[in-house]
């Protein structure tokens, strides 16, 4: 019998990795009266309130299907990874996956392959995020695709991505929006083909016409990425700094 893989027992890999404890927080925000909602208990429930507290935080927050933080109170260190019910609908079928890859992300950092870090008030740290998830993205799959998870989450970010996006004609977007454009675009390309995703050509024909100057940035950037080994680690945080510079030309 073939053991269908667990995200959980992924994020308990982690917590004994890392030494710190995982912890799983549904949030629930609600724009019409502006109010968030976590449960009432749980290990380290302090910090999550003072997070959600930040502007900042929550801006990127309500965008995000899920968010992982690491962060100490009283001494102790957490990991918390924050699930955005709002978007539930979205994502509730993909949710095995989902949690897989943020335990990607902590596992990752247990290992000491580090994301970026960029004080969270400078505006750059919104390039590091996407260029730290960029990289990482490409480990998380392979580590994923090892423990015998599918590939439906990716798909279902592409798709969602693809049904947002005009028939024809070019997409203007600005600031951070760019680089996050060139950070699903890599996704797609280096993650998906068209045996695990049959609307992939589609897909490439659509975000080219879309964001033709941002896809051909990607393009350079996946040519880069696709033949360097990043378990090596200094090939690593070779390409974490490459890729952070190429997303700040961007402008
Ligand atoms: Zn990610």
């Amino acid at each position: 019998m073939v053991m269908k893989p667990s995200a959980r027992s992924w994020l308990a890999e982690v917590e004994q990795l890392s030494g710190h404890r995982v912890v799983v927080v549904p949030v629930e925000t609600n724009r019409a009266t502006n109010t968030i909602s976590i449960p009432a208990d749980f290990p380290g429930r302090p910090v999550v309130r003072e997070l959600l507290m930040q502007e900042n935080f929550v801006a990127q927050f309500v965008r995000a299907y899920a968010l992982t933080v690491s962060a100490s109170q009283s001494g102790q260190r957490f990991h918390f990874v924050l699930l955005n019910l709002a978007r539930a609908e979205q994502w509730q079928d993909h949710r095995e996956q989902l949690l897989a890859h943020e335990a990607g992300h902590l596992w990752l950092d247990a290992l000491g392959y580090r994301s970026l870090q960029v004080d969270p008030s400078d505006p750059q740290a919104c390039l590091a995020t996407h260029a730290s998830d960029i990289v990482q993205h490409i480990l998380i799959r392979q580590e994923m695709q090892r423990r015998g998870f599918d590939s439906s989450f990716w798909i279902f970010n592409q798709q969602e991505w693809l049904r947002q996006l005009p028939e024809s004609g070019p997409v203007n977007v600005a600031g951070c929006e760019r680089a996050q454009v060139v950070s699903l675009w890599l996704d797609g390309a280096l993650g998906l083909n068209p045996s695990v995703w049959p609307q992939w050509p589609i897909w490439k024909v659509r975000t080219r016409q879309a964001f033709p100057d941002l896809v051909a940035a990607a393009e350079r950037l996946a040519s880069f990425l696709e033949n360097l080994n990043l378990w090596d680690r200094s090939l690593y945080e070779a390409a974490l700094g490459r890729v952070f510079r190429q997303l700040q030309l961007l402008g």
